[in-house]
């Protein structure tokens, strides 16, 4: 029986007393918050919007060592990035998977000195990097990870094998590299499966969303945002996680103010782009390269489309951001360094999504080279506070471990449980290669009597669960969401009962992708959200009022507007009836 909302409020009601609460559920919280009810505590998580809807929904979604930072001289980073990695990778593998990723090359030397100089002096803006010193970087990779050995070593290409591989890669090229990294799929369900097994195995654990923190002299005052119910607990520590929030919490709750300022943020954007001939043109490689002010670029095949990105650009203050005109243009510009025959018309962009990185403060003028690493500050007080500051999603689990081990300390109490080799969600018994998941895809299809792509969109978005959610789609009707879509009424009403869903951006974003690869119509959302109201009783006034702000929230924040979802909605009637 999943955890309900109601019972939650219930218990906290009737137990007010927490070992630790962990405030903010990006990845990096609910990653502490796991740890702390993994051994015996009783922690409360409160994220004042969805799970993982601020950074932790907008990462370039790598799961990887870090090539780049070798530069800064960050090898410990890199280090332990690769173990994080290649842990995922056994313990999440229905969502992070292998990305063989590719490096377009133009140089031979250069680069070498400005690599020298960054790894002694952390200084300098990097200059094209040439083959030697990638060589170096993928050298210290592959020794790194020579133990584990889960995937390929390192290969270098020349010119005629690169283009052999890559026809339409920019013919300035003189070599490539290809190394091994990973991807996440969907890192919001990652973030979200976290919570449900911890439910599952953690009596006295009590998760959140949709809920604020205030202090009060003696008590912690917990609000529900979404009918503003009120309950005072009590906690022995604090975990401050709210990333590129943390200055502000720490204002907030802390009795002085908290004058410390420890996080200073950078501002990334994204593009999702529905284009065949760019798709094609990757040949199943991400492309991992330099553009011409020496910033650190990526693209690679996401579901179906082309995921294109980064920029990085000093911010203020936190807050919802989206990919203005300027960063669209540069990250166009940069394609066109990579593949220059290959134009993207402005109606392939399906989806843009930014996000930012909340780093540690730093007065670097060069925000590539700001450290990605992160560390855990504690403020001492009634209760003490443990502010997370820095990370990425790849160190996660390392990140949560340590700063869950110094609130233990603080505690008194010890560690039990490990959590590095510890399976997560529907990656627990998940099939171990490519030909038994293909045998398992084939066996579900035939239990369900569903087809087969059905089959595989079950294992690859709920990995091992796919066989519980097959079963209840199969109890019911069951109908797809709209014609040609991958999901269906029942899947989206599995998920609304068991993934403490609140709001349509919760469905429509995180826990499904159908957002981000442009599958999202005016009649999907409609859909969906009728469904959301059918099953918390909204009345009619809320139900339309959800749309419009989901829909206003798509056009500002990922550039999807009404028209363009108006135009999905026509173009699946005419694939329809030309079909029929
Ligand atoms: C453009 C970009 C690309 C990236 N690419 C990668 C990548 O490819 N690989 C990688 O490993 N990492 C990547 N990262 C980094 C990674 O995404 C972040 O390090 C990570 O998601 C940070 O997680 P977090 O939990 O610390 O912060 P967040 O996810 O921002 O979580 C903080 C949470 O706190 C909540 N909150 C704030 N204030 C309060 C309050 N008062 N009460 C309750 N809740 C509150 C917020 O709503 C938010 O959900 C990227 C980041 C960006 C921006």
């Amino acid at each position: 029986m999943p955890e309900t909302r109601a019972n939650t409020w219930a218990d906290l009601a009737a137990d007010p007393t927490f070992d630790a609460i962990v405030i903010g559920g990006g990845i990096n919280g609910i990653s502490t918050w796991r740890e702390l009810a993994l051994q015996g505590l009783r922690v409360l998580l409160v994220e004042r919007s969805d799970f993982c809807s601020g950074c932790s929904a907008a990462p370039s979604r790598m799961i990887h060592g870090g090539l780049r930072y070798l530069e800064n001289g960050e090898f410990d980073l890199v280090r332990e990035s690769l173990a994080e990695r290649d842990a995922l990778l056994r313990n999440a593998p229905h969502l992070v998977r292998p990305l063989p990723t590719t490096v377009p090359i133009t140089q031979v030397f250069s680069g070498i000195f400005n690599g020298a100089l960054g790894f002694l002096t952390k200084r300098s803006r990097p200059a094209n990097r040439g083959a030697v010193v990638i060589k170096l970087g993928l050298a210290f990779y592959d020794i790194f990870t020579a133990k584990r050995r889960q995937m390929p070593r390192h290969t270098f290409r020349g010119r005629a094998a690169t283009f052999a591989a890559w026809p339409r890669l920019n013919p300035k090229l003189k070599f490539s590299a290809t190394y091994y990294d990973a991807w996440i799929s969907h890192p919001e369900r990652l973030g979200l499966e976290l919570i449900t097994d911890t439910l599952r195995d953690c009596p006295a654990a009590r998760a959140l969303n949709y809920a604020e923190l205030s202090r009060t002299d003696e008590t912690i005052l917990v609000r529900d945002l979404t009918n503003q119910a009120e309950v005072h607990v009590t906690a022995r520590a604090m975990v401050n996680a709210t990333g590129a929030w943390l200055d502000e919490t720490n204002r907030d709750l802390l009795p002085n103010g908290g004058n410390a300022r420890f996080v200073g943020g950078t501002k990334g954007s994204h593009l999702i782009i529905d284009n065949p001939d760019l798709l094609a043109a990757l040949n199943g490689h991400m492309i991992y390269f330099e553009n011409v002010d020496g910033r650190v670029c990526i693209l690679f095949p996401y579901l179906g489309r082309v995921l294109l990105g980064s920029t990085d650009l000093r911010v203020d203050q936190a807050g919802p951001v989206r990919c203005e005109d300027d960063e669209l243009d540069y990250i166009l510009t940069s394609l066109r360094h990579v593949f220059p025959d290959i134009r993207v018309a402005p109606d392939q962009i399906v989806y843009t999504y930014s996000g930012v990185r909340p780093l540690p403060r730093s007065d670097e003028g060069f925000t590539g080279r700001i450290s990605r690493g992160h560390f855990t500050r504690r403020i001492d007080g009634t209760p003490p506070v443990f502010c997370m500051i820095g990370g990425k999603w790849t160190t996660f689990r390392a990140f949560g471990e340590q700063s869950a081990d110094m609130v233990l300390e603080a505690l008194g109490h010890s560690r039990k449980v490990a959590t590095l080799d510890r399976a997560i969600g529907g990656g627990q018994g998940f099939p171990a290669d490519q030909a038994a998941l293909q045998r398992q895809a084939d066996t579900l299809s035939r239990r369900f009597n569903v087809p087969l792509p059905r089959a595989e969109h079950m294992l690859q978005h709920y990995g091992s669960r796919a066989e519980e959610i097959l079963g209840h789609c199969a109890a019911g009707p069951d109908a797809p969401l709209c014609p040609g879509s991958a999901y269906t009424t029942s899947e989206i009403g599995w998920i609304i009962d068991n993934e403490m869903v609140q709001s349509p951006a919760d469905i429509l974003q995180r826990r499904t992708d159908l957002a981000i690869t442009g599958a999202i119509s005016a009649r999907v959302i409609e859909a969906v959200t009728n469904q959301l109201a059918q099953a918390r009783g909204w009345p009619a006034e809320k139900t339309a009022a959800e749309i419009t702000r989901f829909r206003a929230a798509l056009h500002r924040f990922h550039r999807v507007d009404p028209a363009t979802l108006a135009a999905r909605d026509a173009r699946c009637d005419t694939d329809q009836s030309t079909q029929g």
